[in-house]
Formats: C-alpha cells, structure tokens, sequence
C-alpha cells in the first residue's frame, strides 16, 4: 500500500457494492438466522445467498490473480470483511473458508495441485466449500506436541499410494458441508510418520467418510456451520499431500496469518455498527432528563474514546492486511496486533457502548448485545489470543535480534 489514506475509486466503487450486496442479502440472512433456533437450519439459511455471492465474482475475489482469481490487495479484503461483517459475520466466515484451507495449496502446492484445488472455487456458480480442518476437539492449542502427550490426533496411516485419515476435528466452517457428506475441499491437518503434515481430502475421498457428531450452536455467529465431525477411514491419495510431511505445523501457522489480520476487520465491523446504535441513542434519548444524554460529559467521553479505538484498529487492520496478502516481512507481525489488540478491543469497546446506552442495552430485541456476542468470538477463534497469538507475539519478541521499528518499515 503506498501511504495514501484516501479510498481509490476502485475501492470507493468496492465498498458501494459490497455495502449494496450486504444490505440486500445478509441483513436479512442474519434476522433469518436469528429467528431460527435449530443450528444445522440456521446454517443452511445461508446457501441462496451464498450462490449469489458466488454468481457476483466475490468466491473469485477471494483467489489472488497469479492461481486464477480475482481477489485486490489487502486493503480491498478490510473493506469487503468490514462491510459484510457489519451484517453478518457469520456469513464471512463461512465464505472465507478457501481463505485459510488454500493458503498452503499456494505456499507449497505443485501447478497440478494448485490448478486441481483451486478450480472448484473459480466457479461462476453453485457453493462451493473450503473447511480448514485443523482444531480437534481435545485442544488445539498444542496441536504441535509430540506424540503422545497430545498434539494432533488425527492421524493419517500411509496404505500403498494413500494415507487413511481418521480422527475427530471440529470448529473449522463447513466441516460436514451442506449435505454432511463434507466439503469440496478439506485441508486436514494430521499426523503422518513424517510428523504433522497437510493433506487435502476431496469431495469424492468425504462423502460417506464424515461422521457428524454435533453441529454446534453459538450465541454469536450463529450463522455459521461448525461441527464436531469424525473422520473414519478417509482414503487420500498420496498425491494429496502438501509439500513434504513434516512440513504441516509450519504450514499451518502460515495459513493463518491473514485471517488472524482479518479478525481486525471482523472486529471493526462489530465495534461501528455498535457505535452507530450507541450515538443514536446518545443524541436523540434524554431519559427523562432535561437535555440528550450526550450532553451528559461522561457519556460524551465513553463515545468518544469508543470511536478513537474503532479508528486506529481499522487503520491498523488495513495495514496488516495489505501486508499479510503482499508478503511484506511485516506481515505475520502486524497480523498479529490487529487480532490480539483488535478483537480485545473490539470486546471493551462494545462493553463500554453498553454502558452508554444502559439498561435498555440489556435486551435481545435491542440491537447492541448481538454485537457483544460477535466481539466475544474474536479474541478465541482463528487461535485463540492465550493458547496461540499471544505465543506467537512472544516468540517474536524475545527472538534474537528483533527490531521494534522493522513492522513499520522504519529501520
Ligand atoms: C466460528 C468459528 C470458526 C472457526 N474456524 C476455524 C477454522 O476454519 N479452522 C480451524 O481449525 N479452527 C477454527 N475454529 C477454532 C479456532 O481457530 C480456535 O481458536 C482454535 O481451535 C484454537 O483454540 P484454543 O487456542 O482455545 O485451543 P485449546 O487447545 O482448546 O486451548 C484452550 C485454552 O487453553 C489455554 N492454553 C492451552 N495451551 C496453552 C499454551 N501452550 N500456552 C498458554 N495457554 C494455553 C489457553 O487459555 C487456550 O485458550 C473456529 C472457531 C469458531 C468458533
């Protein structure tokens, strides 16, 4: 990104379709989803709106130009997370998931595998689904921990030119697919004699092969299909395996550096759409007093300091971003504080929104707790900021000869 902080008219043009689609489709995709109580018919609510997401070139937009696609720069990806996630994350999320389940089919992949993964999701219609199978019921945290303490247990047993994959994954969107027959495509983490290592499972090796325990039921993304699946006899074709095996744990943490930067976005999007309802109410309530409560210093202040936050993890997320999908060294740092200090931020900032509006917060039908619930999400999922990002931070950190001033360039 060169330092201009003012929209292109390419991005002023993105924004205006992305808000367009958002307004048209996923605000009433998320009432819908809130009125349904049955997790697996709330997660199907989204397919029509899905293929037409599909038919309007955003799954494409999500593929970067050199594999086929047509996705922009960073900066492109916040405003299009921003926008939809500001009507329903859950949606996002679910998209994204060839996001995260392709990033290691670009980093290591040969031109056969990569032309063979990517095509499902170059498609001008249909859903296609990505699952990025990596947390496993029993703890992800250490899912690099040798054997057999704990770490991944799935495990994926070579039989001639196959690995047989059996194990239990959940969380990851989209594990059972649409008709619980799996994905298109899952990027299974698992252990191989080789160590921990990628291997991509097609629809053809899930269907009949995925076990759906439960299908989960979360207080704020709701929308979003996550599953406790098991994974019994997945026959993969060797040529399935990503890079070498061993290479997996690698892999993995590579394939979430840019979500973890979009957390920032997710982020964003909650933390202004709870302002929005916080000042509404601030400049047009009194609560029987004299004058808007906005009036009222205190509740000036909170608004204030609210907004100053949602500015600079924006920006902030922007920027990580744009670095994490151009490859810029500062990448996996800046990602790193847009899902550490904008998802925490995200949290106390919609708390404190709460806290202007008061009791009348304190309701399901008012517009402003289901913000809270999409917030809460953000410091736990895409690695939860204890168990990994923190970890990540540190090690960084007290790595020999680190640079503060490398992330911004200023060395
Ligand atoms: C909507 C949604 C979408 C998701 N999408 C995906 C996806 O696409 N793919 C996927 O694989 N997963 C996905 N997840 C799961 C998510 O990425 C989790 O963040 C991930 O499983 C890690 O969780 P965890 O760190 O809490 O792990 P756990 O292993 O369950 O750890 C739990 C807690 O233990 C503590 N802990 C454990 N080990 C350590 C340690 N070494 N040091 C310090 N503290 C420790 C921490 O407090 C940690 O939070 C999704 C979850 C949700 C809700």
């Amino acid at each position: 990104m060169a330092v201009s902080f003012t929209l292109s008219p390419a991005q002023q043009q993105l924004t205006k379709a992305a808000r367009q689609f958002a307004e048209e489709h996923l605000g009433p995709l998320a009432d819908a989803v809130r009125a349904e109580p049955d997790p697996l018919r709330r997660s199907l609510l989204a397919r029509p709106v899905f293929e037409k997401a599909v038919a309007a070139g955003f799954l494409k937009g999500l593929i970067p130009a050199p594999f086929g696609g047509a996705a922009g720069d960073g900066v492109d990806a916040a405003i299009l997370v921003e926008e939809w996630a500001a009507k329903s994350p859950d949606f996002v999320i679910s998209m994204a998931g060839p996001l995260i389940a392709l990033a290691p089919v670009y980093e290591v992949g040969t031109p056969e595998q990569i032309e063979r993964f990517v095509a499902p999701f170059l498609a001008d219609s249909g859903a296609p689904v990505a699952a990025m199978a990596f947390s496993e019921p029993d703890g992800s945290a250490n899912f690099d921990a040798p054997p057999p303490a704990g770490g991944t247990l799935t495990v994926a047993v070579p039989d001639g030119d196959h690995f047989v994959v059996d194990g239990r994954k959940q969380w990851a969107s989209h594990l059972p697919g649409w008709d619980g027959d799996g994905p298109d495509l899952m990027t299974i983490v698992c252990r191989t004699p080789g160590g921990i290592s990628l291997l991509v499972a097609e629809r053809e090796h899930l269907a009949g092969h995925v076990e759906v325990e439960e299908y989960l039921d979360l207080p704020g993304l709701a929308g979003c299909m996550t599953a406790r699946v098991r994974l019994h006899g997945v026959r993969v074709p060797r040529a399935n395996l990503l890079g070498q095996e061993g290479q997996g744990a690698a892999l993995t943490r590579n394939a979430f550096v840019a979500s973890g930067a979009s957390i920032g976005a997710f982020a964003t999007a909650a933390m202004r759409e709870a302002f929005a309802v916080a000042h509404r109410f601030a400049t047009t309530q009194t609560r029987g007093g004299a004058v808007p409560i906005i009036e009222y210093q205190a509740v000036a202040d909170l608004l204030a300091d609210a907004k100053g936050r949602i500015e600079a993890v924006r920006l902030l997320s922007w920027r990580a971003l744009d670095a994490a999908l151009s490859g810029d060294p500062a990448g996996p740092e800046l990602a790193l504080h847009a899902k550490v200090f904008g998802s925490e931020t995200a949290v106390s900032v919609i708390n404190d929104l709460v806290q202007v509006v008061g009791v009348t917060a304190y309701d399901t039908a008012f517009p402003l707790l289901r913000r809270l619930h999409e917030a809460l999400a953000y410091p736990v999922i895409e690695g939860s900021n204890v168990g990994v990002r923190r970890r990540q931070l540190q090690a960084m950190l007290a790595a020999p000869g680190y640079d503060p001033l490398a992330a911004s360039g200023l060395t």
